[in-house]
């Protein structure tokens, strides 16, 4: 039985809590990061970078098989999945490794095991009990089921799909959100047949429509089938497949059903109600400063309602530990955060939605425009199709970016400038891109909605 004492206890060292725990270390406190699987939580290792190793093993498909399009012969001979998985696990591994040394040299005290809050400033670590001025509460999340839907044998979820030694010959996916997509193009280029099942009327529902749709026909014309629209009622499987029954009566046969409805927040049993820890839905809530209703206590990432990101872990990590060192950092709204919708092809985002942009300040002060990657040189070269909109509010500032067609998520760091820093198309407009980029597709928006099209 040990007592440790910090000036920071972070419980979870996941993007969030890591982030905390290494920005509160910078600024001289004292921290006593909990644990209790892997430093790196759900991004490092089942999430974002593993995810991002298979897609990238999937590019490479795709390329093998379209390189005669490029006066280059080579074959596609199939998906050796052990060779993938060793590629993944070695991603994982060197990042991991890269993490653990971090958190060593900053001198932060890392301590192992599931912890439990038992008083405003102490946690219960097994038998040890670490004490702190201020807490972060940083558990993240799991995968959701629905009602009456069992995860087991060939109903699996993203855990289980990532860690797959063979590639499906049939999959359906419940859910056309990130998750659900982002395996359905990476299964599609290693072969599979893909079935989407989506309740929403669209695949990706929370990006403007007009990137939905196209975003719909390039699945369609990869072959990925999906229902949309249409909820899903029970599911049977035995040795050879699972059967799944749509509340309309149709039925998709596959050799597995991914579910991806979501992610829900690993607040069950932790003590948070206990301390007195306002919740809703085993969501912790804060103000807009992440603070909890308990001084003393904070709360970032995945169990903090809003955008489940990685990035968002990381800058709400920060956040507090400025906001605990007296720093009174920025607070950033979810809307302004960008998100990358990673598949073939991507869709990335940030500010608002154009019929969320009328919503707010009406139909007559908002004007758009769509750039459509036909007209950009580096796209044609790579050999993608897309768009790009911008979405402004007359004579105001650019309100929100909607992109999609390959790599465009590299993109939207300079979009994210442009509605974060609340930029006038007019000012940015006359700022250089390097020719032939991708980049310049998203200039060419400005300039037209600055009144002066190149080649829009
Ligand atoms: P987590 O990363 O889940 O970390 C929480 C940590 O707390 C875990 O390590 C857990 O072991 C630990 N913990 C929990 N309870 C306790 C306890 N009682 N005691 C001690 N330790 C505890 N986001 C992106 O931005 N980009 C992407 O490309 C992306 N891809 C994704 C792909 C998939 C398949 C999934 C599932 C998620 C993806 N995400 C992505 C989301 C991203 O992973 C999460 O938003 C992010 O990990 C949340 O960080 P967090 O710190 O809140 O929680």
């Amino acid at each position: 039985m040990a007592e440790h004492t910090f000036d920071l206890v972070v419980l979870g060292g996941g993007s969030g809590g890591y982030a905390a725990a290494l920005r509160a270390s910078q600024l001289g406190l004292s921290v006593g990061l909990i644990e209790k699987n892997k430093l790196g939580g759900t991004c490092l290792h089942v999430g974002c970078i593993p995810t991002k190793a298979l897609l990238h093993s999937a590019e490479v498909a795709d390329v093998a098989r379209e390189s005669a399009k490029y006066g280059i012969t080579t074959t596609f001979g199939g998906v050796e999945i052990s060779g993938v998985t060793a590629y993944r696990e070695e991603v994982v591994a060197s990042k991991y490794k890269g993490l653990q040394g971090l958190i060593k040299a900053r001198g932060i005290t890392t301590i192992a095991g599931e912890g439990r809050l038992v008083s405003p400033t102490t946690v219960q670590v097994g038998d040890d009990t670490v004490t702190g001025k201020n807490v972060v509460l940083a558990t993240g999340s799991y995968s959701r089921t629905l009602p009456g839907l069992e995860i087991g044998g060939r109903v699996i979820t993203s855990e289980q799909a990532l860690e797959l030694d063979f590639v499906p010959k049939k999959v359906a996916v419940l859910g056309g959100g990130v998750i659900g997509v982002e395996f359905s193009s990476v299964w599609r280029s290693w072969g599979s047949e893909v079935t989407i099942i989506e309740a929403l009327p669209h695949l990706v529902p929370n990006e403007d429509e007009a990137i939905s749709k196209q975003f719909e026909r390039a699945y369609r014309k990869r072959g990925i089938d999906f229902k949309l629209g249409v909820r899903f009622q029970s599911v049977t499987q035995d040795d050879n497949g699972v059967v799944v029954t749509l509340e309309n009566g149709e039925t998709v046969e596959a050799e597995l059903l991914l579910v991806a409805v979501g992610r829900g927040p690993s607040t069950a049993n932790l003590g948070f109600e206990e301390v007195g820890i306002a919740m809703d839905r085993g969501f912790v809530l804060t103000n807009e400063r992440l603070a909890t209703n308990v001084p003393g206590v904070y709360a970032v990432g995945d169990i903090v309602p809003g955008l489940q990101l990685a990035h968002r872990g990381f800058q709400q990590g920060i956040f507090v530990a400025e906001e605990i060192a007296g720093l009174n950092p920025v607070v950033i709204e979810d809307v302004n955060i960008p998100k990358v919708t990673y598949s073939d092809p991507e869709v990335a985002s940030v500010g608002l939605t154009e019929a969320k942009a009328v919503e707010k300040f009406g139909a007559d002060a908002v004007k758009s425009y769509d750039y459509n990657l036909a007209g950009n040189g580096k796209s044609h070269i790579i050999g993608t199709s897309g768009s790009i909109k911008v979405v402004r509010q007359i004579d105001g500032p650019v309100l929100g970016v909607h992109m999609i067609g390959a790599r465009v998520g590299e993109l939207i760091g300079e979009a994210q400038l442009a509605v974060n820093w609340e930029a006038y198309p007019e000012d940015i407009a006359p700022l250089l891109h390097a020719h032939p980029t991708q980049n310049e597709a998203l200039g060419e928006a400005f300039l037209a909605l600055a009144g002066k099209p190149l080649h829009g």
